[in-house]
Order: C-alpha cells, then sequence, then structure tokens
C-alpha cells in the first residue's frame, strides 16, 4: 500500500496533555501485546534478523543475558549516562565485540555530548539544586543512581568536538536513512523535553518538524522516545509519548517496525495491526540493564 504524497501532520490542540490526548482517541486506537521471534528459532536464508536494544547507560559490562545473535543490531538511544567521552569509547568497544554484520546507533537524551546546542544541563547539575520539579527530581535520581560524583561530570558538557568520532564500530543516524539488505531505516535522537537534557524539543509544532524529515518510504523507523500510546506509560499512569510521532506513524510513514526506549518502564511490544512498535529499553526503571533484547526476522526484499 503506497501512501499519498500530500499527507500533512497537524498539531494536536491539546499535544502537551498526551495523556489527555489518549483518553479522546484511545477507543479509536488498536494496541495489541505481540509476541517477537524466539531468538533459538533458526534464521531462514530469505530473512533478515534484527535485534533491538535501547537505554543501556553505560552499563554493558553488566547485562544479565548474552545479546542475541541477528544479522543488524539496532540501538534505540541512551547508551551511556553523561554523554562522556569514555562512555562513548566503551560502547564503542563492546559493539566490536558482537557479531552482527550492522550495527546501526541513534542518540538519546543522555548524550549530552552529541547535541551541540544542550548547554544549560550544567545549570541543574549543581547538586546544590533542590528537585523544584518531576525532570529535576529525575536528574537527581540519575546522579544517586550512576552514583558518579558531580565534579566528574564537568569534564564534557558541550560538543566540541564531534562526539560521533568514536562511534567507529556502527552506523550512526541523526535524522538521517541508511538502507541495508534493501530495507530502509531512518533513525531520529528527539523527545518531548523533560529537564534540559540532548535533543530535548517542545511538543507540537518543533517535534513534528523533525518527524516531517522521515521518509515516507521508512521501513524501520527508530526515534529515542515512544509515540503517544505505545510504550509510553509512565508510573503515576501518565502516557508521555509524542502526539505528533503517532500521528506521522500511523497517518504518513506506516512503517513495517517503529523502535524506540526511553521510557524504561515501557519495555514491551504492541501493534496498531499495521506497525509493530518495539520500546527495547534494557535498563528498567531503576537502571538495571535486565531486560532482553527484542528479535524480529524481516523477509529479504526480492533481488538482495
Ligand atoms: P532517561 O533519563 O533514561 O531518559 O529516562 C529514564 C526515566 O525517566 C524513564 O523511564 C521515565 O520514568 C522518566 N522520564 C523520562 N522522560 C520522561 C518524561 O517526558 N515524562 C515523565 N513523566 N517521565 C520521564
Ligand atoms: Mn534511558
Ligand atoms: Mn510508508
Ligand atoms: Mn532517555
Amino acid at each position: 500500500m503506497e501512501e499519498d504524497d500530500d499527507v500533512r501532520i497537524n498539531v494536536h490542540p491539546l499535544t502537551n496533555n498526551p495523556s489527555a490526548v489518549w483518553s479522546s482517541i484511545w477507543h479509536m486506537q488498536k494496541v495489541i501485546p505481540i509476541h517477537l521471534e524466539s531468538p533459538s528459532d533458526a534464521v531462514t536464508p530469505n530473512k533478515v534478523r534484527f535485534v533491538c536494544m535501547s537505554d543501556t547507560h553505560a552499563l554493558t559490562h553488566n547485562l544479565n543475558f548474552k545479546v542475541p545473535y541477528g544479522d543488524v543490531l539496532l540501538h534505540a538511544g541512551d547508551f551511556t549516562s553523561f554523554g562522556r567521552d569514555e562512555e562513548i569509547k566503551t560502547f564503542n568497544r563492546w559493539l566490536g565485540t558482537l557479531p552482527h554484520k550492522y550495527k546501526i546507533v541513534i542518540a538519546g537524551n543522555h548524550e549530552i555530548s552529541f547535541d551541540p546546542n544542550c548547554e544549560n544541563i550544567m545549570q541543574i547539575f549543581n547538586p546544590t539544586t533542590r528537585s523544584a520539579n518531576s525532570a529535576e527530581s529525575h536528574l537527581v535520581t540519575c546522579l544517586n543512581i550512576i552514583k558518579k560524583p558531580f565534579a566528574r561530570f564537568t569534564e564534557r558538557h558541550t560538543a566540541t568536538s564531534n562526539a560521533a568520532q568514536y562511534l567507529t564500530n556502527c552506523i550512526y543516524l541523526e535524522d538521517s536513512p541508511v538502507v541495508v539488505y534493501g530495507i530502509k531505516i531512518y533513525g531520529s535522537p528527539w523527545q518531548p523535553e523533560f529537564g534540559k537534557w540532548a535533543f530535548n524539543l517542545p511538543r507540537g509544532k518543533p517535534l513534528l518538524s523533525k518527524w516531517n524529515k522521515i521518509p515516507d518510504d521508512t521501513d524501520i523507523l527508530i526515534t529515542h522516545g515512544p509515540p503517544l500510546g505505545h510504550g509510553d506509560l509512565v508510573r503515576n499512569g501518565d502516557h508521555v509519548g509524542c502526539v505528533e510521532l503517532l500521528s506521522t506513524v500511523q497517518q504518513r510513514v506506516r512503517p513495517k517496525y517503529h523502535v524506540f526506549g526511553h521510557i524504561h518502564e515501557g519495555y514491551g511490544v504492541t501493534s496498531d495491526e499495521y506497525t509493530i512498535f518495539i520500546n527495547a529499553s534494557t535498563c528498567d526503571i531503576n537502571y538495571i540493564p535486565k531486560n532482553y533484547p527484542m528479535v524480529f526476522d524481516m523477509d529479504l526484499p526480492p533481488g538482495v
């Protein structure tokens, strides 16, 4: 099925209140739990196996599983805790030990050195700041859980050099596409602002302008954050996914798979009966890297 080239996505009037949007549309939406391939299933010669991970947060030395074999590894961002050079290099070395032929990686909000506009974060790095709102208390939680002294975070807080230069063992996507085995993949790091992290943007028009760059013919979309309604539920019962990302996926792009992370507690797989949505967060809410990678197979396109 091909889409109309002229589909234009509108900003929802309640875009800043995604839970309210979901309350008004959920009865028209399908959210069907999906069971993916088991990694012990044999890979057939006419299939490409994808292995999805996300949110490993500089903890790849602590995974309590062996990464399953596949042809392509996808990582949906938050591979560091604070975007430090050493964390990027360690992640890159770990990638180098994996057997997958292609490794495709995007950044998340924790990769602060990848976003040249992310400089204000140092203001809330001040350990004397007392959590005034949920985003600030989240940062304090991050600092405590990751248990690194404040002083060590000052070493790199802006992208003065190209942090992606350290990612030599993967294909790094940032609002850009790549084709592997004839399958069209597109990756984007942006998410709704929460604190002053990297690749944060206001909901509505600013985020939609990033989603408008996603090509119509994308087969696999990778974003750091979830769309509204799929893998986006946080503990207080709010849906925090991006409304315009859901609209873009359902009304225009219609990829076969949408892979993301960011909302660790949303780990799981659902379908709207067209797109399969994979929240591949490896870390749980306490930053323990215990969630098993998601595995799916796609048919090789004819002639590949
Ligand atoms: P991270 O800091 O790794 O990006 O996100 C970790 C956790 O922070 C998520 O699992 C979620 O609990 C919380 N979080 C991240 N972004 C948001 C947001 O936009 N809204 C809310 N309420 N929580 C968020
Ligand atoms: Mn994360
Ligand atoms: Mn399409
Ligand atoms: Mn994140």
